[in-house]
């Protein structure tokens, strides 16, 4: 009997739980090799409110365009586009 529990709770697990959707990179979809650092409406999608950037699993950007952004987002920063903390 308690095999037949676990394998409800699989099966519940299975039927409820959202798929995961494949995230696409939304630079390689736009076909941008670099990332502008003066854009800052696009890059301000990649940050916190607190001004810190988003990770990866969270905005679905490939490792390439990310380490692009993390540079773009730094560069920014330091010609005073973005904050270094936010409020
Ligand atoms: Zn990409």
């Amino acid at each position: 009997m308690a095999e037949a529990g676990k394998t409800e709770e699989k099966v519940f697990v299975k039927k409820y739980r959202k798929p995961a959707k494949k995230k696409v990179c939304a630079f390689c979809v736009a076909g941008e090799k670099t990332i502008d650092y003066k854009d800052v409406a696009k890059i301000k999608k990649y940050i916190t409110e607190k001004g810190k950037i988003l990770p990866r699993r969270q905005t679905g950007v490939c490792s390439y365009h990310q380490r692009e952004l993390c540079t773009a987002i730094k560069r920014a920063r330091n010609i005073a586009l973005l904050p270094y903390v936010g409020d």
